[in-house]
């Protein structure tokens, strides 16, 4: 028995389950796959570089800066020195620290398992259920934190929140490559398209790179994703940036993003 139940392992479970422990809480942290890499730009912002100080010891970019372009190649770019900067990682080295953070304080980590339900009595919530490579597990707690990120099946069950409806999500597919390329290291490169449409380049450093894209609302059903990643990815703006034709793609991915509420 645990006195907290968290879902999910990535960064608001991994968080919540380190200031917990810390606090003397007994947690248990539940994730499905501590291997898997979320699809995401990997920009992390320098309030989450103060909480997690040994991440700004790695090799890393410094953003202090951006540039930005409108639909029609308008560009804005701005760089401070005076701000405390932020960065861009590899989401799965992110997750790893953050979890392993959560694991020193004290957390208990339950990797491999897929939480699929509650366990209920009386009416109320005292535990999850899991789906383990050795069977179905059962997890009992007096707090149950559900953090499995936007695809929940408990979030649902918990009756907090309804299925997403198109015009509150965006979905977005992004690549991490490798590759000679003219990106300035101090920005982050972020485009605006005619229709609801978004698309960032993001330095990870070592001729790293994250380049994506993504549509919103009720674009999503006019467009096909993978179509607008392509285009992207050749649009001669951006070829600007990345020129070669032969980039290693170390890993891509595509996912859904909430537009409603905290992402
Ligand atoms: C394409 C894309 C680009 C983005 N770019 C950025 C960016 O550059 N910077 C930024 O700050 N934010 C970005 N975001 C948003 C960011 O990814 C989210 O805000 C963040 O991941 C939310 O963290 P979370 O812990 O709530 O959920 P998640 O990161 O989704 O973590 C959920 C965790 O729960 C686990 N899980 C899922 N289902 C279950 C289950 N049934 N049982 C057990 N475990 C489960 C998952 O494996 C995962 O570890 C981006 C998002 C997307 C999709």
């Amino acid at each position: 028995m645990h006195d907290v139940i968290i879902s999910g392992a990535g960064p608001s479970g991994s968080q919540c389950a380190e200031v917990l422990a810390k606090a003397g809480y007994r947690v248990a942290l539940i994730e499905r796959d501590a291997n898997w890499r979320k699809p995401c730009g990997g920009l992390v912002s320098s309030r989450v570089l103060k909480l997690y100080p040994q991440i700004k010891k790695l090799n890393i970019p410094k953003i202090r800066g951006g540039v930005l372009y409108s639909a029609d190649y308008h560009r804005v770019e701005y760089r401070r020195k005076d701000i405390l900067f932020s960065t861009v990682m590899d989401r799965l080295e992110l997750d790893n620290i953050m979890r392993d953070t959560a694991i020193d304080v004290g957390a208990e980590l339950f990797d491999k398992n897929l939480a699929f339900d509650f366990i209920s009595k009386n009416q109320e919530k005292i535990g999850i259920k899991t789906k383990s490579p050795s069977g179905v597990k059962e997890y009992h707690g007096k707090i149950i934190i559900v953090a499995d990120g936007m695809s929940s099946k408990l979030a649902i069950k918990s009756g907090l929140r309804s299925k997403w409806k198109t015009e509150e999500i965006s979905t977005a597919k992004c690549a991490i490559m490798e590759g000679a390329n003219n990106l300035d290291e101090e920005f982050i490169y972020v485009y605006f398209k005619p229709y609801m449409g978004y698309g960032w380049i993001f330095p990870l450093g070592s001729n790293r790179f994250n380049i994506g894209c993504g549509i919103a609302g009720e674009d999503i059903l006019r467009y096909n994703l993978n179509d607008i990643y392509t285009e992207f990815i050749g649009d001669p703006k951006i070829k600007e940036y990345i020129p070669g034709s032969n980039y290693k793609i170390i890993w891509s991915g595509s996912y859904p993003v909430p537009m409603v509420g905290v992402l």
